[in-house]
């Protein structure tokens, strides 16, 4: 029996009530598809710096490089808010583990069910059918990165500031095969995103894309498309898009653009992929709901795991080539919806349920 090797990184806020769901998805889901699960669950964020004065303490570095994937929850909360910026849970703890497994690549489903299409800020008509689109971003390279960077008082007294955008092909290329990946699991369409007609990284971004995409999959049906246009027709159009491949900064921004259109940020979930390659020679990734730790109704039982059980799905896909198995966890959660059951971040004021009662539903329509 095939066993799956992943570390569960809770967090704090609602981070341990939707871990515990999804843990208890994979395991049924084990049960039907013939394989295990083990894991080990240790402190990051508040909880990190509570019991071990960090928030990403060294045992669970360590524990992490043993394991094939990482289930991460969220960090941060209004206890650990008034430390200095650099001790903050989010920052002291996401940004050393994306750098220390050189998580390069951030994928963003973004998913809209018809049934929550009410959710959306866009137009009945355009959401109708709901969304279903990916966004897949650089997330090591470009201007937040680029050297120099540097704030300087000039000679007559008035102040400069420099940021530098710069990539190399081989970075794009990584990121570009990827979203191949990606797309070849989907209907096979990236847009890449690009800012050409002013930026130099942007044409050497687009000609890298069209030369690695005509030498790894050539069926890929590849479009350009600039980045003001692509946030216009995000709004006007989200379905347009299958796979949109971005740069680091312009993904940053359309990714959260997705994410609103989208309605809920208890139901999107996201996966960082790193440059090496687990046990499994699949890439060794971080899974993360997109939203944060909930502090408004963190211990009450309220969230909603589907963002969580939604990442566990891509961890399946990703670090664990289970695509079958992934897709059973997707259409357990859409079938769930379907069915009605709403938590209260999406029930728009009708009757919702908790966290347990959600997740069982979830467990109880696996195929
Ligand atoms: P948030 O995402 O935690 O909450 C925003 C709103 O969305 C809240 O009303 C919350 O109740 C709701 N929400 C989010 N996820 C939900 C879920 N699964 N089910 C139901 N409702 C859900 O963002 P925030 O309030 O800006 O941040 C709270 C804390 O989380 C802060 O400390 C912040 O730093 C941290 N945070 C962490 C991450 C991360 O770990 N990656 C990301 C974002 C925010």
């Amino acid at each position: 029996m095939k066993t799956l090797r992943f570390t569960t990184l809770p967090g704090d806020g609602i981070g341990p009530e939707v871990m515990d769901i999804a843990l208890e998805v994979l395991k049924k889901l084990g049960t039907l598809h013939g394989f295990s699960i083990e894991t080990s669950n240790h402190d990051v964020g508040g909880i990190g710096i509570d019991n071990h004065g960090q928030a990403l303490p060294e045992s669970t570095l360590a524990a992490c490089r043993e394991v094939d994937a990482i289930l991460f929850g969220s960090v941060g909360g209004p206890k650990w808010e008034n430390l200095p910026p650099k001790e903050q849970p989010e920052r002291a703890a996401l940004l050393p583990i994306r750098k220390a497994f050189e998580l390069f690549a951030n994928l963003r489903p973004g998913n809209l069910y018809p049934e929550l299409s009410d959710l959306s800020p866009l137009r009945p008509d355009t959401v109708a059918n709901g969304i279903d689109t990916l966004c897949v971003r650089e997330l090591t390279g470009g201007i937040y990165f680029g050297q120099p960077k540097e704030t300087k008082t000039l000679e007559n007294g008035e102040k400069q500031a420099i940021d530098t955008m710069v990539y190399r092909t081989s970075e794009i290329e990584r990121i570009t095969e990827l979203a191949i990946t990606a797309a070849t699991l989907r209907e096979g369409r990236i847009c890449s995103v690009d800012k050409a007609n002013v930026l130099e990284t942007s044409v050497l971004w687009r000609d890298t894309v069209i030369n690695c995409v005509q030498k790894h999959n050539p069926d890929i049906e590849l479009s350009h498309m600039y980045v003001d246009n692509a946030a216009m027709q995000l709004v006007r159009d989200p379905n347009q898009f299958d796979v949109l491949l971005t740069e680091n900064m312009f993904g940053d921004i359309l990714s959260d653009e997705l994410a609103v259109i989208c309605g809920s940020l208890g139901m999107l979930a996201s996966a960082s992929l790193g440059t090496q390659k687990n046990s499994l020679n699949l890439p060794f990734g971080l899974y993360e709901p997109a939203g944060g730790t909930a502090p408004d109704i963190a211990g009450k039982g309220l969230a909603n795991p589907c963002a969580q059980v939604l990442s566990a799905a891509l961890m399946l896909r990703y670090s664990f080539g289970l695509e079958k198995e992934a897709n059973s966890v997707e259409n357990a959660v859409k079938e769930t919806i379907r069915s009605g059951l709403r938590t209260g971040d999406i029930a728009q004021g009708a009757d919702s349920v908790g966290t347990a009662e959600m997740g069982q539903a979830i467990i109880d329509r696996l195929k």
